[in-house]
């Protein structure tokens, strides 16, 4: 099924630049009983392409007030919207409200960027014995964005991805996620009107995605899922003739590191921490904190303490079945112990679990005691010896996050620090992963598997140079530049 706005796609340009559907059109005057229609994919991938020369050509100040105006009308549809993804996804009313109001700043955000001009980056080099370079960019070509299930709003249609894109100038196809299918046409809705014909696209379904990827009119994308999921899309972008930029957003544990003085100080209110952060939303976060790697010493008195905490929690539903089968078929190896484990249960349902194990076993077996359980679960991992935290921190590869929890004076921290740098995106001192605040210092992203591109952050106003591709102009006279001039006239 498709919902973009298909009409550029019948304008000369569109089937000038549009192979498929040209080759369509030819089979269909040679024999006039045929219907051939393009696909639901090709006709979004279409629609994009003929609208991406104008939407780049827009001034930054104008597509700004475009953003501007679908975050105002996201805002007046909060009463309809709300409870629609409450509906469908089952997180409560108040979490949604709160993420819908984080999405239209998000969008209002990554407008007001671009009409400052800083994501172009520019630079002017006119040194008198070297050639004049002037560096710019400009939008990359329409993009592809395969929406999240476990933020309806704030990853999904107008979510970072998209703002991003359409800040940058790019027409946007929208693969939906078919955990809340009705409210990523409502939203669709609300939103395509406001902007030129073609320029907010729409496909559903597994095989629709793949197609728009696989498009050549198609010139980057932008995922947020599964491990297993993005790395195919990204093997598929790769495999294109013409391959493009992915930007996936796949796997991370965010592991915490307690250090023996942190423990003794004050462990209990970090295990009290380490299970309100795991359990927040049901663990379906990508920075969810799943492993806690803490002193031996410590172990029991953290068990207790947590799997205490976790009595309480009555579970609840995920966002989807597949999400919950995957719950359950994901219990951690045997070399972990369950400390506590709710009712197994069924449907959508999952409830809070915790397991245990040694740093040995996770270095004899780090793939899989630190694969992804999306979830409500997590897995503590005890260490005998401080100065093995360094190569712990080097074994668990690629993440979002990586917290620590010292003291100031602590003699491990510093080496620590400096070892979490070097696989995660996000070092947290004392605090939790699971807040992702959209700001201009964010930076969310890491080295694979937690990303497809560690250069890169799909949340905060940075996300937006993605989609703007470096260009430099040497010796270009400025009366032949004046001709980007219209698309660049920034709010100073
Ligand atoms: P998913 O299975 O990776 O699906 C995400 C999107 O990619 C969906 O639109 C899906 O389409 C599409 N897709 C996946 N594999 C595909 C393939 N081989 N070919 C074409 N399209 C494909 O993610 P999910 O549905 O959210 O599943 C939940 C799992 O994702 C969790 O267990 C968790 O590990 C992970 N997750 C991670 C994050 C994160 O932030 N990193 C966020 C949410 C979920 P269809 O569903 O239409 O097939």
């Amino acid at each position: 099924m498709v919902t973009a706005d298909t009409t550029a796609a019948s304008s000369p340009t569109a089937a000038a630049s549009a192979p498929t559907a040209t080759s369509q059109a030819t089979t269909a005057l040679s024999a006039p009983t045929a219907t051939l229609q393009p696909t639901a994919a090709v006709s979004a991938a279409m629609a994009a392409s003929a609208a991406a020369p104008a939407f780049a050509r827009m001034p930054v100040v104008e597509r700004a007030a475009l953003m501007h105006r679908v975050a105002g009308a996201l805002d007046a549809a909060a009463g309809e919207l709300v409870p629609l993804a409450a509906e469908e996804t089952r997180l409560p009313a108040v979490r949604l409200t709160g993420e819908l109001g984080r999405t239209t700043f998000q969008l209002r955000l990554y407008a007001d960027e671009i009409a400052s001009g800083r994501p172009l980056r520019e630079r002017h080099d006119q040194a008198e014995s070297s050639p004049d370079l002037f560096r710019t960019a400009v939008p990359i070509g329409p993009v592809v964005v395969f929406a999240a299930s476990n933020f309806p709003f704030a990853f999904s249609v107008l979510g970072t991805d998209t703002a991003a894109a359409l800040a940058a100038g790019c027409p946007v196809v929208v693969k939906t996620h078919p955990g809340h299918p009705r409210l990523s046409d409502r939203v669709h809705e609300i939103a395509a009107p406001l902007f030129p014909p073609g320029t907010l696209g729409l496909v559903h379904g597994e095989q629709e995605g793949r197609e728009v990827l696989l498009d050549p009119r198609i010139k980057a994308a932008a995922f947020t899922g599964s491990p297993a999921g993005g790395r195919a899309l990204f093997d598929l972008a790769a495999s294109r003739p013409e391959p493009i930029p992915f930007y996936g957003e796949l796997g991370s544990v965010n592991p915490v590191f307690v250090t023996r003085a942190a423990a003794a100080r004050r462990g209990p209110s970090i295990w009290a921490g380490f299970a309100d952060s795991y359990t927040l939303g049901l663990g379906q976060f990508c920075t969810k904190p799943g492993v806690l790697i803490l002193p031996s010493s410590a172990l029991d008195a953290a068990a207790s303490a947590v799997a205490q905490a976790l009595d309480g929690h009555a579970g609840g539903d995920l966002l989807t079945e597949k999400i919950a089968d995957g719950f359950r078929a994901h219990r951690p190896r045997p070399s972990a112990r369950a400390i506590f484990e709710g009712p197994p249960g069924e449907g959508r349902f999952a409830a809070p679990a915790l397991f245990a194990t040694t740093a040995g076993a996770l270095r004899d077996d780090p793939q899989g005691l630190l694969e992804e359980r999306f979830g409500p679960s997590a897995l503590l991992v005890a260490y005998d010896e401080e100065s093995s935290l360094e190569a712990l921190a080097e074994i668990i590869g690629g993440q979002l996050t990586a917290t620590v929890h010292a003291e100031d004076d602590d003699e491990v921290a510093p080496a620590l620090v400096r070892s979490l740098a070097g696989v995660a995106g996000r070092v947290i001192w004392n605090g939790w992963p699971t807040g992702v605040t959209v700001s201009a210092a964010m930076h969310h992203g890491g080295p694979y598997p937690a990303t497809t591109a560690p250069l890169h952050t799909s949340v905060g106003p940075a996300a937006i140079e993605r989609f703007l591709r470096p260009v430099t102009f040497q010796d270009v006279p400025a009366a032949v530049l004046a001709i980007l001039s219209s698309s660049r006239e920034v709010d100073r």
